[in-house]
């Protein structure tokens, strides 16, 4: 496909390309004496631009607008606040290709999969104007006569959205609408390795606030750890820490989050498992695996690291799967007939090389890829490892497209094994008997947030709430009820009577 691309970032609102200024606050901010950020396109190793980071009276000055801001949105009614997040969805429809195409560019994903992020943002927009009308709260019975109980759903505070590179739009949405129905602020800080994504995305959702007079709804903030995010972790102002990213960044999240007794959505790694039951649909299978462990070069929290497979089928197994990564087009992911594109950065290359070293020094067999591209850019080859269940590495996310194959001897050893590891984002099993399918639904089945029956680790629909156990950090977004995490609950009684009567019964100086 040929793509303009100095088109697409003007169409985006990114129009100085190489010239090493671009921010999206340029209304608000002034550029001097501030940090560039600059991005690299992981295809060529080449900058695309530069960001303006913020500094730290940057940040103040947006914490103080977000304040601000909250405290006039949190009275809109709910309804009308999804009406700005349909306009938001509209908007996004509009530049879904373009924003595709930015993502491809930027994080390396192919165009196809920029453009499902893309798609997901719109989905995740339409389900929260619906909620908009749906923040319900129960009513109880009171045990005291005359009384009625009930708990309504109050707007939080300030939202700060911490993302991690591989999603570099989707999640941002997946917290904004949710938090802008609710009738919070957010303010993004989006990760160093993608703020151009970012920057278009707040040049969309400002054309949306202009629309509506509205302002600081949503907030973009590029900048370092201690300038900004850092700043955000320990500010009272924020009344939740919606944080995606490694289990390192996670726990300090945790920790000093939770010393000022905050509230946190932690969205951490996965290490996630296909079980192939005896009785699988192999065809499905190995294109499932396919897809979680290639697609995306392996860089999706969700994506496929481990499948166990019954002895007797393992050699076949491997066989068909060789064959299908030798068919796997690896190169520029703009173009329609590239299957998986180059890792982020070189970083992620040499992590990926070592994970490689070290397996062959344990013992574990190479069973396709293993090595590096020899071209620019970041690129590897999918790689296929016959190796033990208890290897270090095999516990470990390695974000690389490296996929182990473990033998079991029966399936209570497999759902053993599937556990055994710290992360619990992900799972699933492929089985045409319904016992073993249900076996790995059971309480003391699959441990994941996630447990998915005939289809692959990766991949989830919006309207499901999305997260998982474990180091990955027990958060839960986008759809079902996760809209609770941006809101606070209140439990109301009203005594519609003359008396006081006491809870439990009790006499107090009558
Ligand atoms: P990362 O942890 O390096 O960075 C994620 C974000 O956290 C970035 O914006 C980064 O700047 C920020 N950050 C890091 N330290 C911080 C601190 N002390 N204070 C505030 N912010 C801080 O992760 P990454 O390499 O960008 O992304 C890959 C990881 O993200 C993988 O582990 C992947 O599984 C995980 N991930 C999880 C999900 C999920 O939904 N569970 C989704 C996408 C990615």
């Amino acid at each position: 496909m040929s793509l303009n691309i100095q088109e697409v970032l003007k169409r985006l609102g990114i129009e100085k390309v190489n010239s090493g200024i671009c921010t999206g606050y340029g209304e608000w901010f002034p550029i001097e004496g501030r940090k560039q950020l600059v991005s690299y396109n992981p295809t060529t190793g080449e900058p695309i631009a530069a960001v303006t980071e913020a500094n730290a009276e940057d940040y103040e000055k947006v914490m103080q607008s977000q304040v601000k801001a909250f405290e006039e949105w949190r009275m809109v009614p709910a309804p009308k606040r999804g009406e700005v997040v349909r306009q938001l969805g509209e908007e996004l429809r509009k530049y879904k290709d373009d924003l595709g195409a930015l993502v491809s560019l930027e994080m390396g994903k192919i165009y196809a999969e920029g453009k499902g992020e893309v798609q997901e943002m719109i989905d995740i927009c339409d389900f929260a104007v619906g909620l908009s009308r749906q923040l319900y709260g129960l009513s109880m019975h009171s045990e005291r006569p005359g009384h009625r109980m009930f708990e309504q759903w109050h707007p939080l505070g300030p939202v700060a959205i911490i993302t991690a590179f591989n999603f570099p739009v989707a999640v941002w949405a997946w917290n904004s609408a949710l938090a802008a129905v609710c009738g919070d602020t957010s303010i993004w800080k989006p990760s160093s390795k993608t703020p151009l994504c970012a920057i278009a995305v707040q040049h969309i959702a400002n054309r949306v606030m202009k629309n509506n007079g509205l302002t600081g709804i949503f907030a973009t903030i590029v900048g370092d750890r201690r300038n900004v995010g850092e700043k955000m972790l320990a500010d009272n102002r924020i009344k939740l820490v919606s944080a995606t990213g490694s289990v390192a960044m996670g726990k300090r999240v945790a920790e000093v989050v939770g010393m000022r007794l905050g509230r946190h959505l932690l969205e951490l790694g996965g290490n996630n498992a296909i079980i192939l039951d005896k009785s699988c649909d192999m065809d499905m299978a190995v294109r499932a695996i396919l897809f979680g462990a290639v697609g995306t070069a392996g860089q999706r929290c969700t994506s496929t690291r481990r499948i166990f497979v019954h002895k007797d089928q393992s050699a076949e197994l491997c066989r068909r799967l060789v064959k299908a990564y030798e068919q796997v087009n690896i190169g520029d992911p703009l173009d329609e007939k590239t299957l998986m594109g180059p890792l982020i950065d070189s970083g992620a290359v040499e992590t990926m090389m070592a994970a490689v070293e070290e397996l062959k020094k344990d013992g574990a067999e190479i069973l396709y890829g293993g090595k590096k591209l020899d071209r620019p850019g970041c690129f590897v080859m999918p790689t296929i490892v016959k190796a033990k269940h208890d290897l270090r590495l095999v516990h470990e996310e390695t974000f690389a497209p490296l996929l182990y194959i473990m033998d079991y001897n029966d399936l209570e050893e497999a759902i053993e094994w599937h556990n055994e590891v710290p992360q619990g984002l992900s799972s699933a099993i492929f089985a045409t008997n319904l016992l073993a399918a249900e076996r790995f639904l059971a309480a003391n089945g699959s441990d994941c947030g996630i447990a998915n029956v005939n289809i692959g680790t990766s991949g989830a629909e919006i309207g499901g709430a999305f997260g998982g156990e474990k180091e990955t950090g027990g958060g839960r977004e986008s759809g079902s009820d996760s809209w609770k995490f941006y809101m606070r609950r209140q439990t109301c009684t009203i005594n519609g009577t003359k008396e006081l009567p006491l809870a439990q019964g009790i006499k107090f100086g009558d």
